[in-house]
């Protein structure tokens, strides 16, 4: 007997089993109680060429530039997040963003050390007071493995510089200032300290009256979900309201790994949403960026920002043009769930901040009306308030009414 409707035999048939695990790869001998554990993860991170080479056969590009980009920023790869590389494919998109190439050595005239002129800004040691009423805070300059186009690539990962952090004068510049409701945790990675030190710089800044809002810039769920421990998440939900904002690029780093790592912190209140960059050749199409945008709501992560790359020094083989972001964003608006399509800011280079970048869906504006087009090209007109277009059912008529008037 043969049941005429097709139900799902397997998990990777319904929307949820698109999340495959990692898996151990090369470290198939390692007891799950290690590979699981995120402390054996950083410790067996991969550093160096040799190790590099163990278990991927390098292009000359990359060889060299694992040489000689160590004096940029340094190589560091989780095990986890190594084994979803492709092997077999020079051109991967996780390979892309995290093993170095020779063309990182390569700096173009318009590129800077510090792109988003953040030095500039600093308030206190790792406090960047740029916006009236929120602060960035640089707590640490060690992630768990270093994006190649890291727009902090000046200070992070201890191989060119370092980060000038001074958690107590910080703390008490977002005291001093009760203009400051919103304080952002990033770096380097926040959940990279311990349980015991995260709890207790989130303890001091909530003991600060005006700061209202606190939220974490991480990529850890991404590169080390095993760090997103119960106890950790136990810790994170005592500072409510704390947001966080997470790091994917590509639909491939959601895994049933990452998957499970962002439903604890889900599942513990925390509103999670994502900022991407734009990159070339890894995410820069817009079947890829709805692919990432669809995976990451079933993930229950609210795409928040796509950012154009900055004008980080070797970075061009990464960059895209702006006009190709905007196309993206073109082809989600109105094709996709609205939650799915992120906000592309270009950060003003030198420290203008994030400027917004959006489509024209404003044709013409000539004072008594606005003309609008949809995301199908389709051509509307808006009366400009104060100006109503005449209608003679209703002689007299409030400026806040909405008049839809199609031109056909
Ligand atoms: C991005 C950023 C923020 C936060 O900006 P939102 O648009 O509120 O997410 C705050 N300070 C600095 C310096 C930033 O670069």
């Amino acid at each position: 007997m043969v049941d005429a409707t097709p139900v799902p035999s397997k998990p990777e048939d319904t929307a949820q089993g698109r999340f495959r695990a990692a898996g151990r790869g090369p470290w198939h001998g390692v007891p799950p109680e290690q590979w699981d554990d995120w402390r054996w993860q950083l410790k067996n991170r991969i550093t160096t060429l040799a190790e590099l080479e163990r278990h991927l056969a390098l292009t000359p590009e990359e060889r060299a530039g694992v040489i000689l980009s160590g004096s940029r920023l340094a190589m560091a790869i989780t095990p986890y997040f190594f084994n979803l590389i492709d092997p077999a494919d020079p051109t991967c998109p996780i390979r892309r963003q995290i093993v170095p190439r020779i063309e990182e050595m390569s700096f173009g005239p318009e590129e800077m050390e510090d792109p988003c002129g953040e030095d500039r800004s600093m308030a206190a040691p790792g406090l960047v007071h740029r916006y009236p009423d929120r602060a960035l805070f640089l707590v640490t300059d060690r992630c768990a493995a270093y994006c190649r186009y890291c727009t902090r690539s000046r200070v992070v990962s201890g191989a060119h510089g370092h980060l000038d952090a001074d958690h107590e004068a910080a703390i008490r510049y977002i005291a001093a200032h009760p203009e400051i409701r919103d304080v952002l945790l990033s770096g380097g990675d926040p959940l990279l300290f311990t349980d015991e030190k995260l709890d207790s710089l989130l303890q001091r800044l909530r003991a600060i009256p005006h700061v209202e809002f606190l939220r974490i810039g991480t990529r850890i769920p991404i590169f080390l979900p095993q760090r997103i421990t119960p106890g950790l998440v136990d810790i994170l939900r005592q500072h409510h309201p704390l947001w966080m904002s997470v790091h994917v690029n590509h639909p491939r780093e959601l895994t049933a790994e990452s998957r499970a790592a962002l439903a604890r912190l889900a599942d513990a209140g925390i509103p999670l949403g994502n900022q991407s960059v734009l990159l070339r050749g890894i995410n820069d199409s817009a079947d890829v960026m709805l692919e990432l945008v669809h995976g990451l709501l079933l993930c229950r992560v609210r795409p928040y920002y796509l950012y154009q790359c900055d004008l980080i020094r070797g970075s061009a083989h990464l960059r895209t043009t702006v006009r190709e972001g905007i196309d993206i964003i073109n082809d989600l608006r109105g094709h996709t769930t609205g939650y799915a399509v992120p906000q592309y800011v270009v950060d003003g280079p030198g420290g203008g901040g994030k400027i917004p970048l959006n489509p024209e869906y404003l044709l013409a504006h000539d004072g008594d009306s606005i003309v609008l087009r949809n995301f199908k090209g389709d051509i509307y007109e808006y009366p400009e308030a104060g100006r109503p277009a005449p209608l003679p059912s209703r002689p007299s008529r409030r400026h806040d009414e909405i008049v839809c008037l199609g031109l056909d």
